[in-house]
């Protein structure tokens, strides 16, 4: 039967919970268990597809296409269980399913309300998402619960859980509370009040925690646990000392280390054994110790060069671990570019154009990527960096001065970039999208397999296929792709059933790749992805030939 854990969190958002939580699931994977992990969102959108990476960061995307919270990708670089679109949902998924049910005449004329009906409903999901991995034999499910304590949109939230956890019966459910021990300068103190009230404020709503973590800046004395642990109630041994680390891979070991495994498989009475976190030190030490250092720029828009590229910057960390070297990211404001000029590029081992999307700020990006492939620096285009890229090669290099995406100009006459129609989606269902189709929901989403060209650069690193997940609406149009070619340009990658162009690359060029997919969410510590390998590759061959 699986076992829940519950995370909530207290005081102030932004705390880490995701981490903390995807970390105390590593321990237990290392300890032989096979773990689960969900999040669960109180708010009401339907999922955080339309929502504005600068508010809500990254959209992860899972491999059967749900754009999810990106603390979905910090599970499955902690986690080898794979997230799928029910480790996920949101209030207005859940309100969705019950007013669904509600029309269909399910509840026989009763009143529909909060509790029981919204709060079932919230069960049924957390039941559902705990199954979708390890053929529904998970051990433990560690669930995330979005928001703090006291928000009125997490209220139904903690109830559902409160009345799954007396429902499951004893050893079945365990809490754990995440909060905030401010330290305040002007007293030279650790304040433990507002975890006092924090504690409180979920004991009120009948919710008792097994242990507490308790985020401060520096590490938590004991009499300072000692206290939070007579006025929560918790024993002295389950409140948590978690410090600022300056690498989220430590955060396990430091977990482990006060046993925060052990309060949840007594908790939870499970016979499991030792953890064994070798594989995380190795990755720790990689960490701090590299051999070699390189520089590579980011061209982005501004706005987005935050909390948006949370798994690129993942991906890269993870390629650097893997060959002992530091990726130092300079991050570059495109329209710096399109007023200033690619100066700025000068002094750089590759560049690097992310995935984004809308029109500003892409002539700069474009301007960066010709300064890349005209001075044979390593470029890596995801995405949008991908169409970006063949729109530059078709203007200068292959005669279609006027190239450009109908995201962009919608009346473009030189369309090398458009929206398709019609495709098939991971399961081979058909979809079709317009220029007016809803934004949430209509984008070619998810894991698609595809061949790769033999003889290509696409080949020496991917091998013959590649199963990455996709998330755009527009693509290379085929109309002009026998013209690119004939200028140089190389697809090395179609997907099989509609043909359309999912790697590119310059032959002439050292290493120069453009692919349609989000490579990124793909890539873990513990293996690191080929193509951010080969990148990092690419960029210290670069940097050693411009030494000589
Ligand atoms: N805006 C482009 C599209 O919708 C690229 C999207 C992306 O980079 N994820 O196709």
């Amino acid at each position: 039967m699986t076992k829940y854990v519950f995370v909530t969190g207290g005081v102030v958002s932004s705390l880490g919970k995701g981490i903390a939580a995807a970390s105390l699931a590593a321990i237990l994977e290392s300890r032989g268990l096979k773990v689960t992990m969900l999040k669960l969102d109180p708010y009401i959108n339907v999922d955080p597809g339309t929502m504005s990476p600068f508010q809500h960061g990254e959209v992860f995307v899972t491999e059967d296409g749900a754009e999810t919270d990106l603390d979905l990708g910090h599970y499955e670089r902690f986690i080898s269980a794979k997230m799928k679109k029910a480790n996920n949902f949101t209030t207005g998924q859940i309100y969705e399913s019950v007013l669904r049910k509600e029309r269909r005449g399910e509840y026989l004329g009763k009143t529909v309300q909060v509790i029981p009906h919204i709060t079932n409903e919230i069960q049924a999901f957390v039941e559902r998402g705990a199954k979708v991995a390890w053929d529904g034999k998970t051990d433990v499910a560690i669930v995330e619960i979005g928001g703090t304590v006291g928000d009125i949109e997490s209220l139904p939230f903690l109830e559902a859980v409160r009345q799954m956890s007396l429902r499951l019966g004893r050893n079945s459910a365990c809490f754990i509370h995440l909060t905030l021990v401010p330290f305040i300068a002007s007293a030279g103190e650790l304040k433990t009040k507002p975890t006092q009230h924090s504690v409180q404020k979920l004991r009120e709503i009948g919710i008792f925690p097994d242990a507490l973590l308790c985020r401060a800046d520096r590490r938590i004395p004991d009499d300072e646990r000692a206290k939070i642990s007579m006025f929560s109630n918790v024993p002295l041994e389950a409140v948590i000392s978690v410090w600022d680390a300056d690498s989220i891979y430590k955060i396990p070991a430091m977990l482990e280390a006060q046993q925060l495994d052990s309060i949840v498989t007594e908790k939870l009475a499970i016979d499991a054994p030792k953890a064994d976190l070798s594989k995380w030190a190795e990755i720790v030490y990689a960490q701090e110790n590299p051999v070699q250092q390189i520089t590579i720029g980011m061209v982005g828009k501004y706005v987005d060069l935050t909390e948006s590229y949370k798994s690129l910057i993942e991906a890269l960390n993870h390629a650097g671990l893997h060959t002992r070297t530091q990726v130092n990211i300079r991050y570059i404001d495109s329209e710096n570019i399109e007023s200033d000029g690619v100066g700025e590029l000068q002094k750089l081992d590759a560049v690097l154009v992310p995935g984004g999307f809308g029109k500003r700020g892409t002539e700069g990006k474009i301007a960066a990527i010709q300064y890349a492939r005209e001075n044979k620096v390593p470029y890596l285009g995801i995405c949008l960096g991908m169409q970006l890229a063949v729109i530059e090669f078709a203007r200068h290099c292959a005669g279609l001065e006027r190239a450009n995406s109908t995201e962009f100009d919608s009346q473009a006459d030189q369309p090398v970039v458009a929206l398709i129609t019609e495709w098939q989606d991971s399961t081979g269902k058909t979809e079709k999208r317009t220029e007016t189709s809803d934004l949430g929901g209509t984008m070619r989403l998810g894991s698609q397999r595809c061949p790769v060209k033999p003889g290509t650069l696409a080949e020496s690193i991917y091998g013959p296929e590649v199963n990455e997940r996709h998330r755009h609406r527009y693509e290379v149009n085929n109309n002009y792709v026998e013209q690119l070619e004939k200028a140089g340009l190389r697809i090395s990658a179609r997907t099989p059933t509609e043909n359309l162009p999912e790697i590119m690359e310059l032959p002439d060029h050292p290493w120069f790749i453009g692919v349609q997919f989000h490579p990124e969410f793909t890539s873990t510590p513990r293996d690191s992805h080929p193509l951010f390998m080969a990148y990092v590759k690419a960029a210290l061959a670069y940097k050693q030939s411009k030494a000589i």
